[in-house]
């Protein structure tokens, strides 16, 4: 799983914020899970923790946001939300839409403790 990877380079840019702000723990992360990645918050919620030990974002709570679809129909200029696995377009039904997500992690906002 590529989870991991992404969790370290999660935690790298926390970790800069925290230093930046001489924080010395983090409280809070709030992340949005774009749903082309299709991964498990839990799974994140997991790798986060195992890369995190013994770091200041160690203790930190991870909130996951799930996002729906998006997609663009170049027909009749919708944007709507789709189910993943059918991007077609809601109002003209045209299958060849474009999708607006990307397939990654949003880190949305860190709180640290004071
Ligand atoms: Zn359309």
């Amino acid at each position: 799983m590529h989870e991991i990877s992404l969790c370290r380079g999660l935690l790298a840019r926390v970790l800069e914020i925290a230093r930046n702000h001489d924080a010395a723990a983090v409280a809070t992360i709030r992340l949005q899970l774009d749903p082309l990645g299709r991964m498990d918050p839990q799974h994140i919620i997991e790798d986060f923790a195992h890369v995190a030990h013994g770091t200041p974002a160690q203790d930190a709570l991870l909130e996951i946001e799930t996002v729906a679809l998006r997609v663009h129909c170049p027909a009749c200029g919708m944007e709507s939300d789709a189910a993943p696995d059918d991007p077609s377009c809601r109002r003209c039904g045209n299958g060849d839409t474009r999708i607006l997500n990307g397939a990654g992690l949003v880190l949305l906002n860190v709180e640290l403790a004071p």
